[in-house]
C-alpha cells in the first residue's frame, strides 16, 4: 500500500515538472501559458513558488513521454493524469491545452492538478480538476496551505479564499497566510488542517451573491471547532485576486481592516436585510443566530456574542439566552 501510493507520488512529481518545463521552455507554453500568467500579474518568482505549469495541447504528451521515461501506465492512469475513453478504451492526457496549477499536500507534495482554461469555452469547464485518488481527496486539501503555513503560524490568522488565482495574487503583494476551499464548501478535515496553525479565520469570498452564500453555510461547523471566524467582502465582482491587483498591496490590507466583520455579526446583518420588516421573518432570525452562537465551545464567548448580539437584533439579552437554552433542551 505505502509502496503503491509512493509510486503516484512519484508520477505526480514527475507531471508537475513535465508541466513546468513545457511552460517554461516550450514555444506553445511560452506563447499560450507563460503568457496568460503575465497577463494575470504572476512574476516569475510567484510562478517558481507554486510550480505552475501548461499542459500542452496534445492526446498524449505526457502518456508518450512518460512511457518513454519507464512510467507504468496504470500509475498514471491511478494517479489521475490519463484518462480511457469508455467506448474505444483509447487511454489520453487528462490535462490538455491548460495551465496547471499543482495542488500539494501541508509537506509539499504534489497530490493532485487543477488545471484553467484559457479562453473561456461554454463547452468546457474553467477548471477541471485531478479525480479523487490514493494520494488525493479533496475534501481534506486546502490550496496552499503548503506555501502558507508558516506565515499562518507567525501572523496567527488564516485568510481563506475561493479559489487558486486569489491565493496566488495575495501571495505575490506579500499576504501569504491564504488558503484556498477551491470552489467546495468548507469541511471539518478543511477546518481542523487550519487549526494546526492558528484559531483565527478570516473568509475572503467573492463579492457576489454565490459568495456571501458560500459565507454563510458551513461556518456554523467552524465555530463549533472553536475557531475565531471572521468574514470580509469585496465589492461586487471582484475577489481578493481582482481587488489587490486594481487597487494594489498597500490599500488591500487597509481595506481589509475597515471591512472585516466577525462571523455573528456578519451573518445577523445579512439575515436581517432578508427579513426587512417582516416580525415573523425578524422572528426566525434570532432562533437562527441564537444557533449559530450556540455552538461556540466557550462560554465567555458566547456570553460576549449575546450581549452584542442582542444590541444588533435590537432585543433583550435575557431573550437570547432563553431561546439557547431552550434550543439546547430540544438538542437532547
Ligand atoms: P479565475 O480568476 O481564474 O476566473 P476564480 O478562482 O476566480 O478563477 P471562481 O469562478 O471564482 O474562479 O471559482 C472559484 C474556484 O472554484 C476556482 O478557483 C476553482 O477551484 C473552482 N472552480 C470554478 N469553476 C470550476 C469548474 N468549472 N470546475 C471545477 N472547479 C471550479
Ligand atoms: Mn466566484
Ligand atoms: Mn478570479
Ligand atoms: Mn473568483
Amino acid at each position: 500500500r505505502q509502496t503503491e501510493r509512493e509510486s503516484l507520488y512519484i508520477a505526480l512529481n514527475y507531471a508537475k515538472t513535465f508541466f513546468q518545463d513545457h511552460l517554461l521552455k516550450t514555444d506553445e507554453g511560452r506563447g499560450i501559458g507563460l503568457s496568460y500568467f503575465r497577463e494575470r500579474g504572476f512574476s516569475d518568482p510567484t510562478i517558481a513558488a507554486f510550480d505552475l505549469g501548461y499542459s500542452p495541447d496534445s492526446w498524449d504528451a505526457l502518456l508518450t513521454d512518460a512511457q518513454a521515461k519507464g512510467y507504468n501506465p496504470d500509475v498514471l492512469a491511478k494517479a489521475g493524469l490519463t484518462v480511457t475513453r469508455e467506448d474505444s478504451k483509447k487511454v489520453f492526457d487528462r490535462f490538455r491545452g491548460r495551465v496547471m496549477f499543482p495542488i500539494h499536500n501541508v509537506s509539499g507534495r504534489v497530490i493532485a492538478f487543477g488545471a484553467r482554461i484559457l479562453k473561456a469555452d461554454p463547452k468546457a469547464p474553467k477548471y477541471l480538476n485531478s479525480p479523487e485518488t490514493d494520494v488525493y481527496h479533496k475534501s481534506q486539501v486546502l490550496y496552499g496551505i503548503f506555501q502558507a503555513k508558516q506565515t499562518i503560524r507567525q501572523e496567527d490568522i488564516c485568510y481563506l479564499t475561493e479559489g487558486y488565482t486569489d491565493v496566488i495574487s495575495l501571495h505575490q503583494a506579500g499576504i501569504k497566510n491564504v488558503v484556498a476551499s477551491s470552489g467546495t464548501s468548507l469541511t471539518i478535515e478543511q477546518i481542523r488542517l487550519i487549526s494546526r496553525f492558528t484559531q483565527n479565520v478570516t473568509i475572503l469570498y467573492d463579492g457576489d451573491a454565490a459568495g456571501v452564500k458560500a459565507a454563510l453555510r458551513g461556518l456554523d461547523m467552524v465555530l463549533e471547532e472553536g475557531l475565531n471566524v471572521s468574514v470580509a467582502t469585496f465589492p461586487d465582482n471582484d475577489d481578493p485576486d481582482s481587488y489587490v491587483r486594481k487597487v494594489g498591496a498597500e490599500a488591500f490590507r487597509t481595506y481589509l481592516k475597515g471591512n472585516t466583520q466577525n462571523f455573528i455579526a456578519f451573518k445577523t446583518a445579512a439575515l436581517l436585510r432578508d427579513a426587512g420588516a417582516d416580525p415573523f421573518k425578524r422572528a426566525e432570525v434570532i432562533t437562527e443566530i441564537v444557533g449559530s452562537i450556540s455552538r461556540i465551545p466557550d462560554p465567555i464567548k458566547r456570553q460576549v456574542f449575546f450581549q452584542s448580539t442582542a444590541q444588533q437584533l435590537k432585543v433583550d439579552e435575557q431573550t437570547l439566552i432563553s431561546e439557547s437554552n431552550r434550543l439546547i433542551r430540544k438538542q437532547r
